[in-house]
């Protein structure tokens, strides 16, 4: 069992304590645990909104813990990089500038505007909104840092106000196939989020991940998207049931940058 996608408050829209979360991750037996706390590099946007990860102090408690239960369980540093065009340059250098172990690429600005919000929605057909996303997704797989995971893809699903959300192969299918490509060339892995919403298990869909799965995708990392230690491994036997289901036996995390599988 490795969650490799929890906030700590560290990420400004979380509260769980990362001492917490280690204590709750021993208690259920993981031996492996990823922090992923929000790199969000937008000021204009995000200062004004919620502020942003200390990276420094998040880095500090990362080796203060390790030195007081890294003999019982594995620490991983890793960051969730919120892409856009705009601040490319910054979380390059950022990334540079701390050894994280790896990085998840996230999609939550569609071309400067929050995807979390209604006003993106609002003056959009789902056709528009999703595509728009879309073609964002593929965009960040361009980006000129390293990544070793794609963040919750389909994420505009989570929130969209149409009566009909779903985001079909048959209406998607071209932007999906092209990210998942992309995706394969680059020998990186997706992510199965749970943190999806009341009608969904979890992102990607059903019928997206097995596109990837068809087109040769293999590499999954797991997440729960915990913002508070409750969420924890949420919806985790059924990613695993999903994933054994087709013939995927392990989920990757990263050390350094470096695979590592883990047996499901
Ligand atoms: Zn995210
Ligand atoms: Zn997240």
């Amino acid at each position: 069992m490795v969650d490799i996608h929890i906030h700590t408050s560290f990420s400004p829209d979380a509260v769980g304590k990362m001492e917490n979360y280690i204590l709750k991750a021993i208690e259920l037996g993981m031996k492996t645990i990823g922090f992923s706390e929000h790199i969000n590099l937008d000021l204009e946007y995000y200062k004004m909104l919620e502020g942003n990860t200390d990276i420094e102090a998040y880095f500090q408690e990362i080796l203060r813990l390790k030195k007081v239960y890294g003999d019982k369980i594995k620490i991983l540093f890793g960051g969730e990089v919120g892409f856009d065009k705009k601040i490319e340059k910054q979380a390059e250098e950022l990334i540079a500038k701390y050894p994280f172990d790896y990085i998840i690429n996230s999609i939550h600005l569609v071309s400067g505007e929050d995807a979390w919000l209604m006003p993106f929605y609002k003056d959009r057909t789902k056709k528009e909104a999703y595509d728009l996303y879309l073609d964002n997704v593929y965009e960040s797989l361009c980006a000129n840092y390293e990544f070793n995971t794609v963040g919750h893809i389909g994420y505009v699903i989570r929130r969209a106000p149409y009566d009909d959300i779903s985001m079909t192969i048959r209406e998607f299918g071209d932007k999906l196939d092209k990210i998942f490509k992309k995706v394969i060339e680059l020998d990186v892995a997706i992510e199965i989020n749970t943190k999806a919403s009341k009608t969904l298990r979890f992102l990607p869909t059903v019928e997206i991940l097995e596109r990837y799965f068809e087109l040769g995708g293999r590499k999954i990392t797991y997440g729960s998207d915990s913002h508070d230690t409750n969420r924890l491994l949420d919806g985790y036997e059924e990613v695993k049931n999903f994933l054994l289901a087709h013939g995927i036996t392990e989920t990757l995390s990263f050390e350094n940058g470096k695979e590592i599988y883990n047996k499901i």
